[in-house]
């Protein structure tokens, strides 16, 4: 049984008879599981486990729980987008990580996954705020990024708000998509709707560019159908003025259940006066991750389109 399975063994073990001797949820009995095997009240050990073994053991056990619950914002970014976008920030970052720490801020950090598939990739490299609305998941990913051990700090609230974070170097986010209720909040934002409510995932959008510092790039996973429809002439129009489009990338259709949860990649670059927009925005289409051929010319455009920028 590989490593990550025998973690997995232990914390579904302790959750499964917690939710049943505590009348809990699962994620509930997960959640005190994590919390007090930070504490010592709870105590297992897998020789030689890594940060990497312990965050796929929580993510599957995680996962379980989502899907026992039918909570609609209790939704995890799955690893396979997880190391894609971590790819993009590895080739963003390149220069910088080799030098110094950077920051970055994922303003729906949900559950953590995404937020620590990246840092793990970088280990040490990665100094990290996330903000959820949500307190289960938030607390989950507060165990988890202790079990783990990475400099996360995180704050639950309506990220849409005011926000104690100094502008970071990069922004991650798999967006919230839907429309955000509160009219009120919504009003300082130019991408808020002529009337009624507007869409979270716009608001998103302008809250990460705001606080991102000029020239830092923000990392996005956007529906596909982002750019579609009326209202998205307004958010072209702020992206031209506020940002430079880096690349836009599809991801392959057999990820996602439905048509309309279809995911892709935005990367953005907040502008800068001393710098300029790339030459040609990249677009590209992920291939199917089973075809090894295809996906390694998709590595190699991504190489040739990063030396003309
Ligand atoms: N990347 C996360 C992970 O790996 O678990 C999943 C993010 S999920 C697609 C979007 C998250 O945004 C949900 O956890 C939801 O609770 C959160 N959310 C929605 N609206 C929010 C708001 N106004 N402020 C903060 N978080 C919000």
């Amino acid at each position: 049984m590989e490593k990550f399975e025998q973690i997995f063994m232990h914390i579904n073990g302790e959750a499964e008879k917690r939710e049943k001797e505590q009348e809990q949820t699962y994620l509930d009995g997960l959640l005190s599981a994590l919390e007090d095997t930070l504490d010592g009240v709870f105590s297992w050990q897998v020789e030689g486990a890594t940060k990497e073994d312990m965050r796929k053991a929580i993510q599957i056990a995680i996962l379980k729980g989502m899907r026992k619950g039918s909570q609609p914002n209790h939704q995890m970014t799955p690893d396979t987008l997880g190391l894609l976008v971590s790819y993009f920030v590895e080739q963003f970052f390149e220069k910088e990580l080799q030098n110094r720490t950077i920051s970055v801020l994922d303003l729906a950090v949900g559950t953590g996954n995404l937020l620590y598939t990246i840092m793990n990739t970088q280990d040490g490299k990665m100094q990290a705020t996330g903000i959820e609305v949500d307190e289960l998941l938030i607390r989950l990913a507060a165990a988890t990024g202790d079990l783990i051990e990475q400099q996360v700090t995180l704050y639950r609230q309506d990220a849409l708000d005011n926000l104690l974070v100094d502008p970071v170097d990069a922004i991650v986010c798999d967006l919230p998509v839907g429309y955000y209720p509160n009219e009120e909040v919504a009003l300082d934002y130019e991408l808020c709707a002529t009337e009624g409510m507007g869409f979270a995932h716009y608001l998103f959008i302008e809250q990460a560019i705001r606080y991102t510092k000029d020239g830092g790039y923000l990392f996005f996973l956007i529906p596909a159908s982002l750019f579609e429809g009326e209202e998205a002439k307004k958010l072209h129009q702020y992206l031209k003025a506020n940002a430079w489009i880096q690349a836009v990338i599809q991801l392959p259709e057999t990820l996602f259940s439905a048509k309309a949860h279809e995911k892709s990649i935005l990367i953005l670059q907040k502008q800068h006066k001393e710098l300029r927009a790339p030459r040609e925005v990249l677009l590209a289409k992920v291939p199917n991750m089973s075809n090894k051929q295809a996906l390694a010319m998709f590595f190699e455009k991504v190489q040739m389109w990063k030396e003309s920028k």
